[in-house]
């Protein structure tokens, strides 16, 4: 049945658009030069240069969204990397590494003009070690003459090469079916299967700002090795941690212990991971030094969470070394530089002193309730109606667009579609999101907006 002038079939397809939950997620591997950019940029195509507009955020970033054939998912770019960090072999095996552990399958990129090289070799061992699916990219194959180049990658024993031109798009639409096919429909490594399993926590945040002094902390005596217990996966970098009764998954904690720390270059590297533990995890929480300036990179940090869509805690670590002064001055701050995130749960904590560290699990409670609230349709068109009411749009050209209806289309984090009579102005849009929060929490969670217009 028709709803105010959207027909039943519209509406569906919006909400199955809008409500897709958790992606599965591709990574893009393979040594440096052979075209993994090149690729990404053309499996992402033109939808990258419309989301992505502002200045600075797309080039610390490494997932993006994609979409083939009707299907969407993320894909994790590893071409940003710098060569002289570790050595080629490690640098190439560290990163991969990171990279397919985040993932659900995997497009291994060789430079088929080159060959396989012992690089590529040692890339193979990690993906066979792994069990993911994967796809053999034969890249730089740009006419017909080179097809004979990609066949010898056979050799690899990852089955088929599919020879792709990354430069000028030949052969990346079969490449891309391929991926398809090895793509789970639900990201198997992150969501699926693990109902009911521990929460997964991600603790995030720069060097230096006490993260592992912080797990250290909470983990206490506590710890558990993963694979000891029954009914969890075999992965040697999660821990489960008992904390105020219940067990927690804390993803990727090798990359807290291990400290390995990298100067130059570093950055990347660091954001490749961070990203790879969020896409793993269904909470962050994001660790930030109270003692300094919030930085630039804390702020990325931020932002990777929230575009991932992840629930979302802020703690304020090392708070023993604070004076009055710097109180003030982190609150002025917080106000200025956090704005964005003012629905996160924060907590004032010390990893040295244990401060606080009881206000640690509420706090995550919370954001993960917030993450997984549904709000049933007849009170958020109740909602809507009086909102619409009491504030309406302004009138623009002479025309007043109105909210006609909303449904949420999925949780983890809530997504929402308005259909509405106009163009929604992005501070309207804005207006509705922050009524939202007040009526129905979401505390600590972002929460999506689509807006479908009649046409
Ligand atoms: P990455 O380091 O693996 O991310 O590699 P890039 O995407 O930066 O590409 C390295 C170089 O190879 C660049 O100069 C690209 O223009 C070039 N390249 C990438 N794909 C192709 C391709 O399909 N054919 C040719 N001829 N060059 C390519
Ligand atoms: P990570 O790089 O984020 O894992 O940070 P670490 O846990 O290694 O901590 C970096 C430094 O900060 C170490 O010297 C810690 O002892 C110190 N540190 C961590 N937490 C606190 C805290 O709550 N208070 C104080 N004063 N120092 C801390």
């Amino acid at each position: 049945a028709a709803q105010e002038g959207f027909d039943a079939e519209e509406v569906e397809s919006e909400l199955a658009a809008a409500g897709h939950g958790p992606l599965p997620v591709l990574a893009v591997v393979g040594r440096p030069n052979v075209g993994k950019s090149t690729l990404v940029n053309r499996i992402i195509g033109r939808r990258e240069a419309v989301v992505e507009d502002r200045p600075g955020v797309t080039r610390d970033r490494v997932t993006y969204e994609a979409e083939w054939a009707g299907r969407r998912f993320k894909v994790v770019d590893t071409g940003g990397w710098e060569q002289d960090v570790l050595g080629i072999d490690a640098s190439v095996a560290a990163q991969a590494e990171y990279a397919i552990e985040a993932a659900d399958a995997v497009v291994f990129v060789v430079d088929a003009t080159v060959g396989a090289t012992d690089t590529d070799e040692a890339v193979v061992k990690l993906l066979r070690r792994a069990g993911k699916p994967v796809v053999l990219c034969a890249n730089k194959v740009d006419g017909p003459s080179a097809e004979a180049d990609a066949a010898m990658l056979w050799s690899l024993g990852l089955g088929e090469p599919m020879p792709v031109s990354a430069l000028h798009g030949r052969g990346t639409g079969d490449m891309l079916d391929e991926v398809l096919k090895a793509l789970p429909e639900a990201p198997a490594a992150t969501f699926g299967g693990t109902v009911g399993g521990p929460r997964r926590i991600a603790l995030i945040g720069r060097p230096n700002v006490g993260k592992s002094s912080l797990l250290n902390k909470v983990a206490g005596e506590e710890r558990v090795v993963v694979n000891e217990l029954a009914g969890t996966t075999r992965d040697p970098v999660d821990e489960l941690i008992e904390l105020g009764g219940t067990t927690w998954k804390f993803v990727d904690t090798a990359g807290i212990r291990k400290r390995v720390h990298l100067q130059e270059g570093a950055d990347y590297y660091a954001s490749l991971r961070t990203a790879a533990a969020v896409e793993k995890a269904e909470v962050a929480v994001i660790l930030i030094d109270a003692s300094e300036t919030i930085s630039v990179q804390d702020q990325r940090i931020i932002t990777m969470a929230v575009e991932a869509g992840r629930a979302m805690v802020i703690a304020f670590n090392k708070w023993d070394t604070l004076d009055e002064e710097r109180r003030y001055y982190l609150e002025r701050e917080i106000e200025t530089e956090l704005q964005q995130i003012a629905w996160a749960p924060r907590v004032n904590v010390s990893a040295r002193t244990g401060r606080h560290m009881e206000k640690l699990v509420p706090a995550i409670e919370t954001a993960l309730a917030g993450w997984e609230t549904r709000v049933p349709t007849g009170r958020l068109n109740a909602f809507l109606g009086e909102l619409v009411s009491a504030h309406p749009h302004p009138i623009r050209g002479g025309k007043q667009p109105r909210i006609l209806f909303g449904t949420q289309a999925g949780t983890k984090p809530p997504r929402f579609v308005l259909f509405a009579s106009g163009f929604l102005e992005a501070g309207y849009r804005r207006f509705v999101e922050r009524r939202l929060r007040e009526e129905f929490g979401f505390e600590g969670t972002p929460i999506h907006l689509s807006v479908r217009v009649r046409e």
